[in-house]
Parts: C-alpha cells; sequence; structure tokens
C-alpha cells in the first residue's frame, strides 16, 4: 500500500517500468563504449541509433536533428549560449520574463560575458503568463534606431510554464520571430510527453526537452536542431554527437529515455483526460476556499498552481508533507522572508494571495482517491 502521495510531477516522475527494464542491459551486459569499432561497441552504437529515430518520430523530426544532452538545463544553455557567444555581431535574445532560469540565467551570462555584444529583451507576460503576439512584434520592431546595429536575434520563449503550467502560442510566436528575421527556441521540458508536439508543424528552430518529465530516467535530455539551423559545440572534446557534444554516450539512458517517451507518445491523449479529471474533481472539492487559481486555460494537464488568501505557501507545503502529501510552493523561502517566485511576479498576483502559493502537479500514477484526500487536507490545513 502507498504511504504517501506524490503530486509533483512537474518537478520530476517516476521512472517508467519499462524503460527500466529497457535500460538494464545496457548497464549489466552490454557496457560496451558505443565508440568502438568492435561488435560490443557496435551494440551500443545501434541501440542509440534507434533511440533517436524513436525520439525523432515522437515530435516529427529527423534522428540528424536530435542531439543527446544532460536535461533541459543543459539543451537551455546549448540554444541560448550557442547563440548569445556566436561570432557575428551585435545580438539581440528576446524572451519572456516567465521562463526557467536554465533559459533567464543563460541569457544574463551571454550578456555579461560577451563585452556587451548581446541584448536581452524581457516580454512582459499577461496575467495567465501568456506571451501575447503583438507584444512580440513591438518588441522585435521597435524603432529602427534601436535595431540598427543587431545583425541576429533569437526569441527564447517556453512552451509550457514549469509553475502555472500555461501553454504558449508557440506557433504564432515562431512564426512572427521568421517573419522579423529572428530564429526561435523553445524550453518544451513541461511539455514533451504530455501534450502533442509537431515540430515541423510549430516550426521552430530549436526544442529542449528533458527525460524525467516524462517518466524518462534523470541526467539525460535532448536539443532538438532544426535542419540548417546554426550550432556549434557545446562541450569540447570526443567526436560523439556528430562532433557538437562531446562525452561518452549514457546508452542505457538513451534507450530509457526513447521507451519512455514513446509509451507518454502514444497514450498521450487517454492521459491528459485523465489528469484534466483529477484537475476538475481538486478544484470542484476545493469551492468555497479563498484562493486564486493561477494560469491560462490552455495549460499542461495535471499543473495547477493555486494561491490561497493570507496564507504561507512554504507552511502549507509542510503542513502537507507532514500529511504525506508532496506538493511544491511557488515561492522559494529564505530564512529571511518568503520571497515570491519570478512568475507569481510576473503575472501580478496580488500579494495576500501570491505569498499562498502552491502548486499541485498530478501525474499519470496519481488517482481520483489522492485527489480527495489533498481537498480534504487542504481543507483542515487553510480553515485552520
Ligand atoms: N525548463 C523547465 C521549464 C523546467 O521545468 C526544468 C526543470 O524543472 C528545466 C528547464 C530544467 O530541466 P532539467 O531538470 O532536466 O535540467
Amino acid at each position: 500500500m502507498k504511504h504517501y502521495i506524490y503530486a509533483d510531477n512537474a518537478a520530476t516522475t517516476k521512472l517508467d517500468s519499462d524503460a527500466f527494464e529497457a535500460m538494464k542491459p545496457y548497464l549489466l551486459d552490454d557496457y560496451g563504449n558505443a565508440s568502438q569499432p568492435y561488435f560490443f561497441g557496435k551494440k551500443a552504437a545501434h541501440a542509440i541509433k534507434e533511440a533517436r529515430k524513436t525520439i525523432a518520430e515522437c515530435i516529427n523530426a529527423s534522428p540528424e536533428e536530435i542531439f543527446f544532452t544532460s536535461g533541459g538545463t543543459e539543451s537551455d544553455n546549448w540554444a541560448v549560449k550557442c547563440f548569445g557567444f556566436s561570432s557575428t555581431g551585435i545580438r539581440h535574445i528576446v524572451t519572456s520574463k516567465i521562463e526557467h532560469h536554465a533559459v533567464l540565467n543563460a541569457c544574463k551570462q551571454c550578456e555579461m560575458g560577451d563585452s556587451g555584444k548581446t541584448d536581452v529583451f524581457y516580454i512582459v507576460n499577461d496575467k495567465t503568463g501568456t506571451v501575447l503576439a503583438e507584444d512580440l512584434v513591438s518588441i522585435l520592431q521597435r524603432p529602427r534606431e534601436a535595431v540598427a546595429s543587431c545583425e541576429s536575434t533569437l526569441v527564447s520563449v517556453m512552451f509550457a510554464n514549469n509553475e502555472i503550467g500555461t501553454i504558449q502560442p508557440i506557433k504564432e510566436l515562431a512564426r512572427i520571430a521568421h517573419d522579423n528575421g529572428a530564429l526561435f527556441h523553445t524550453d518544451a521540458v513541461q511539455a514533451v510527453g504530455h501534450v502533442k508536439i509537431d515540430v515541423k508543424d510549430l516550426g521552430v528552430d530549436y526544442l529542449s526537452a528533458s527525460s524525467h518529465k516524462f517518466n524518462g530516467p534523470k541526467g539525460i535530455g535532448f536539443l532538438y536542431v532544426r535542419k540548417g539551423a546554426p550550432i556549434h559545440s557545446f562541450h569540447n572534446g570526443g567526436a560523439q554527437e556528430n562532433g557538437m557534444r562531446a562525452g561518452t554516450e549514457d546508452v542505457a539512458s538513451i534507450v530509457g529515455m526513447a521507451v519512455a517517451l514513446k509509451k507518454n507518445c502514444e497514450a498521450i491523449e487517454e492521459n491528459a483526460g485523465k489528469l484534466y479529471q483529477l484537475e476538475r474533481i481538486l478544484l470542484e472539492g476545493l469551492n468555497g476556499l479563498d484562493f486564486v487559481h493561477n494560469g491560462s486555460n490552455n495549460h499542461i494537464p495535471g499543473n495547477i498552481s493555486l494561491s490561497f488568501k493570507n496564507k504561507d505557501g512554504e507552511a502549507l507545503l509542510h503542513r502537507l508533507d507532514l500529511m504525506g502529501i508532496c506538493v511544491s510552493t511557488g515561492s522559494a523561502c529564505d530564512s529571511v522572508k518568503t520571497q515570491i517566485s519570478h512568475v507569481i511576479q510576473a503575472i501580478d498576483l496580488q500579494e495576500d494571495y501570491a505569498k499562498g502559493t502552491i502548486r499541485i502537479s498530478f501525474g499519470k500514477s496519481n488517482s481520483e482517491s489522492d485527489a480527495i484526500l489533498i481537498i480534504e487536507s487542504l481543507k483542515k490545513i487553510v480553515s485552520n
């Protein structure tokens, strides 16, 4: 019997048992180095080739467009820094205020680290966290003197936000970026394996993904790079990943990631239907309490950000923890004061609600009884 409820699937997910079984041979038996020419290495190289093909099929890409990384953070850093530190003249990066820190801090590093050659511009999200098309247009078409010296622009907007789940109009934003001569990257870490992704239809140049968010192993992910989009090597060393990302491949994790992604993609609608149902149960059950449901109606299934009036998110988290329920908070606490996260700040929530923010993120292992127990526990805590 389960003694706890895990409702923090936006932070990480349980490893899928088929993925685990598929990984085992490459850890225990077929552990050869994929770069070696003997049969033992060739087995590993073949497994990587098949996994790359499977992953590419899941997002309608070509296998040559998939580059394995250590996860979402590396993929984001690669896409942003590959652009920000490229050798051409003045560059502009346009991003949104609610991006993950893997993008925001990579942007800052580009701005600081290259003798002022990269400038970063931030789009202000609306109250649902959405990036409006007209705001991207006006940033890309600001007065001529502001863009006169700029030789190239990258727009980086996340597919779905990790704290509030809001899904962005990526296809439209990518089109606007291209119409204005810019490249387009999306951090799709929260979306891949949870909503249908077709990179060709979306028209993105770069897309980041992370395996542990879709029931694959931790420490592995990938960056999609559209054929023809500029890219240069991130890690220097050996010739792995077509000379773009050096380092001996983690064959088992690559294989596990492919199995998990394929399985999730095959059940994407079924899983989403179940998660939206859990959301409905939770929100209806909490009816009567004073809270705001953050984010947009168009959001990642199962990602529910709630802000309770005059409550403290950290305290709610710890009280739920004592009851065996794992959720997370939209605010990071330091010893001096509770800080409101950059996402909650950006959507401009009233302070008396903002401080009481928690994120409940259901995954495919959660059940209706989990939702009901969370409702009962929250009711007890909040009305106390
Ligand atoms: N981007 C988003 C939107 C995320 O939610 C996360 C992880 O929470 C990351 C990037 C970083 O991914 P990883 O944990 O694989 O480095």
